[in-house]
């Protein structure tokens, strides 16, 4: 299953309201190698964070270059996330790690990840990563303090909107406790990626 160089790769899109833990757990599954997974970094054209590296987080692009690229077909999907930040997903980015032999695993918005299905359908495995309430996910997001007070309320907007499509993933992991949630997901991805 794993180490083919066959372009035959599967796709792994996890998709969840920001704070519930998504990005820590998708950073605990890449560490894992019989996984062989990479992560397919994203266009954006929200400003970048202090801690953030181009080519790493994101590919950090200008509205324009951004517009640019949607004009040129260069996303397989893209969203405006928040009133003027772009978020997508570049063909090429996804196209090269496929080449590589692996598996490609993608941390997006529930919009996006319900597009990544469409355009490759079969090989697709849609996880939905759930905070216990929507208190606990406001916990989170406070407790981070990256954010301003107008920020999180937009990100709790947008929370209570993205937990609709749930239902819509094929897997719903709800994150209680981190290494519980690791635990399951490892198990689910090696049954998903151990089938033809
Ligand atoms: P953040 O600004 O916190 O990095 O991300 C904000 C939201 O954008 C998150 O829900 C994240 O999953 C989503 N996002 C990141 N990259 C992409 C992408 O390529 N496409 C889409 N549709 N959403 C993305």
């Amino acid at each position: 299953m794993q180490h083919k160089k066959n372009n035959r790769g599967k796709l792994i899109v996890f998709s969840a309201p920001s704070g519930s833990g998504k990005t820590t757990l998708v950073h605990r599954l890449m560490k894992n190698p019989r996984l062989n997974l990479a992560f397919s970094v994203s266009a954006t054209s929200r400003p970048k964070r202090d801690y953030e590296e181009h080519g790493r987080h994101y590919y950090f692009l200008t509205p324009d270059e951004f517009k640019k690229k949607i004009a040129e077909n260069a996303f397989v999907e893209w969203e405006e996330v928040y009133p003027d930040h772009f978020y997508g997903t570049l063909r090429s980015e996804v196209e090269r790690l496929l080449s590589e032999g692996k598996n490609v695993i993608f941390d997006i918005d529930v919009k996006g990840g319900m597009n990544i299905k469409k355009y490759f359908p079969g090989r697709t495995l849609s996880v939905f990563v759930q905070a216990p309430s929507v208190e606990e996910l406001e916990k989170r997001l406070r407790s981070r303090n990256t954010e301003s007070e107008d920020k999180i309320r937009l990100r709790l907007a947008k929370a209570r909107e993205e937990m609709q499509y749930a239902p819509q993933f094929d897997i719903i992991v709800i994150n209680r406790d981190l290494d519980e949630a690791e635990r399951e997901l490892t198990r689910i991805l090696e049954d998903f990626l151990s089938k033809e």
